[in-house]
């Protein structure tokens, strides 16, 4: 059995077609998103229908969550305030009651999928170091987890108190331990400093992960952000996945 699991969409149509054609030539039997559909990008709210119409089990991303509730806003940066801004004023009434209804994390058997992590020390925590991977374990109940939320793909796996980490920068398949947090990096927005979108396959059978990093159309992402309004920030981070 093989999953799609996509996450960090961010409102960048053209970075979601462009994976969606590439999970089509692949053999996967289930698409999972790890939530933040809508934010920083042009077109949230064609990105929630494309993904409602996949079928894919969805979890909620601090993004979506800023979205539909008021106040959440503050707690981001000035460029995500006006994603945020934008969002609202794009989404139907039935699309923002969608995503209220997202789920915190789901389980699938042997792995776990969470938009940031399963520490619930700080809501929406982020995993940058072997320390923070570290704190997430103490949570992880079973031998695999998927999480977003930094836009940095990377394979977090655990052997005893020792935690490695690794950052695939390219197509690769990794083979699993026993323990392993798996970040499938953005397909809207990458923060790797590279500027296709990623996303990734696991392979069940196999016990094996596929990082995928796709070329799209960023240039029109990047007119369409101009066009909206939203800080030309925006678009020039796209160029270099910042
Ligand atoms: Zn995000």
């Amino acid at each position: 059995m093989n999953f799609a699991i996509f996450s960090d969409i961010h409102g960048n149509l053209e970075a979601l077609e462009a994976v969606l054609a590439d999970i089509a030539l692949e053999r996967v039997q289930e698409m999972i998103c790890l939530g933040d559909i809508v934010g920083y990008g042009p077109n949230p709210a064609e990105c929630i229908e494309m993904i409602r119409c996949l079928g894919a089990a969805v979890v909620m991303g601090n993004h979506d969550e800023a979205c539909i509730e008021p106040g959440r806003e503050f707690e981001l940066n000035e460029y995500a305030r006006a994603g945020i801004a934008f969002a609202r004023r794009e989404l139907s009434d039935a699309q923002k009651a969608w995503l209220r209804n997202r789920p915190m994390r789901l389980d699938f058997g042997d792995f776990t999928a969470v938009h940031a992590s399963l520490s619930d020390d700080n809501e929406w925590e982020y995993i940058f170091t072997p320390a923070d991977a570290r704190k997430h374990f103490l949570f992880q109940d079973k031998p695999l987890c998927f999480c977003g939320h930094t836009h940095r793909p990377a394979v977090w796996s655990q052997e005893g108190r020792k935690v490695r980490g690794l950052a695939p920068n390219g197509n690769m398949i990794c083979e699993l331990g026993a323990r392993t947090l798996v970040n499938v990096g953005s397909v809207g927005q990458p923060r790797n400093m590279r500027p296709e979108a990623c996303y990734a396959i696991y392979n069940r059978m196999a016990h094996s992960i596929a990082f995928r990093f796709i070329p799209y159309d960023l240039k029109e992402t990047q007119w369409k952000i101009f066009a909206a309004g939203l800080p030309p920030f925006l678009a020039q981070r796209l160029a270099v996945g910042r």
